[in-house]
């Protein structure tokens, strides 16, 4: 049977190739940074990694990741409730409930699984998602994994919202479900109005925190602390694999019983295995570096605001965005590819984006600025993109 197979996937393959649509890898020689070393030697600015506060490879929290291979041993070899819940977990769950001013958390191994594993626990066929249409994929597989009524609104309209709720009515319970941050475009979800439309739709919340937590906020509280929700929102998920140090581990935290229910029922959570020590002990020092002080936060968000400000000012077209992602608009797909090429070639490393990954004739590189990146290097990419771009008469 493979041969046939085989040449089914062949041919599949062939096609994604065609579509322009292959994903390679590329492989970096160094610790995740704002300056990598990539597999033939090159040094690159790194402008398209989550590392939103610049802890992948910060100094703490590899001492802390350290110390608890030390000190708590390597792997769990368990599921949390078999043999796999040290103290560890239990302090990184208070402490993430402490940091969304949420009544507890659970620990995943990825957003992914938090998000795969927190409907169907929660509802049931009587009951309704509502969810936005630029929601993330492990969002998408979470709710067909669950029976609810589904209802898909368009990308932060809130007319559509209401429409959506005022048909999901015939519900019992109703959960409407959103990013706080939308990946493509940096622009968050207007959890004010959303918030206000739940209130008036008896409807509940939740939100991915997973661009957000550590980036948009004053304090990088997320999106609840910029709008001033915090504690009011029943459900968030979010991960460690971004802002928090970039490893794996994801989570979710909100209402008590809706997280005793996910303890009890939630798959991923049920069978698979707790996230080791390390993971734990340095997530718990990111959370606690957060809380004591505001430094990385600020200078991101110094970072952002000056990376925008210039680039506007050069003439780029970027989109409005409240979050560390920065969407460099060029609408032309082969635009995009060549203009990232050439940037790769200055020494900057950024992706550009086209259809189907974004809407038709809304090509575009994205920036995401970090805590880790200096006033030097932010100069040095927007010298790059400046060069490029008037090289390719993108700009004047
Ligand atoms: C990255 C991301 C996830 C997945 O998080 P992992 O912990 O890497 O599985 C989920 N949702 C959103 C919005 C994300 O950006």
């Amino acid at each position: 049977m493979y041969q046939a197979f085989q040449k089914h996937l062949q041919q599949e393959i062939s096609d994604i190739r065609e579509a322009g649509l292959y994903k390679n890898e590329r492989v970096i020689t160094s610790p995740q940074d704002a300056l990598i070393k990539i597999a033939d030697g090159r040094e690159m600015l790194n402008f398209c990694a989550n590392n939103y506060l610049g802890l992948s490879d910060h100094p703490e929290i590899k001492k802390a990741a350290t110390q608890a291979i030390e000190d708590s041993g390597y792997g769990m070899s368990s599921v949390r409730f078999i043999c796999g819940t040290q103290d560890l977990h239990k302090r990184l769950e208070a402490a993430i409930s402490q940091f969304f001013n949420t009544e507890d958390t659970i620990l995943y191994a990825a957003c992914f699984d938090a998000n795969g594993g927190v409907f169907e626990p929660l509802l049931t066929s009587e009951d309704a998602i509502i969810s936005d249409s630029l929601n993330h994929a492990s969002i998408i597989d979470g709710v067909r994994l669950c029976k609810a009524a589904r209802y898909r609104y368009a990308n932060a309209d809130m007319q559509d919202l209401e429409t959506q709720l005022q048909a999901a009515q015939a519900q019992r319970f109703r959960l409407i479900v959103t990013d706080a941050v939308f990946s493509m475009d940096g622009n968050v979800a207007p959890m004010d109005e959303i918030y206000a439309l739940a209130q008036k739709y008896d409807a509940m919340v939740m939100i991915d925190e997973c661009h957000s937590a550590g980036v948009v906020g004053r304090t990088g509280g997320g999106v609840t602390e910029l709008f001033d929700l915090r504690g009011d929102i029943e459900l968030i998920t979010g991960t460690l694999g971004k802002a928090f140090g970039g490893a794996i581990g994801g989570f979710t935290t909100g209402k008590k019983e809706m997280v005793e229910m996910l303890r009890q029922r939630s798959r991923p959570y049920l069978f698979s295995n707790s996230i080791p020590p390390m993971i734990a002990a340095a997530g718990l020092k990111a959370f606690e570096m957060l809380a004591e002080d505001n430094t990385l936060q600020d200078k991101l968000h110094e970072n952002t605001a000056y990376f925008v400000k210039q680039m506007q000012d050069a003439g780029f077209d970027i989109k409005p965005t409240e979050s560390a992602i920065c969407a460099v608009m060029l609408y032309d797909a082969n635009v995009s590819q060549q203009m990232a090429d050439a940037l790769l070639e200055e020494g900057i490393y950024v992706i550009g984006f086209f259809y189907p990954v974004v809407p038709k004739n809304e090509a575009r590189i994205r920036v995401q600025l970090s805590a880790a990146h200096t006033r030097e290097q932010l100069d040095q990419c927007i010298a790059a993109f400046i060069k490029v771009a008037k090289q390719m008469k993108v700009i004047d």
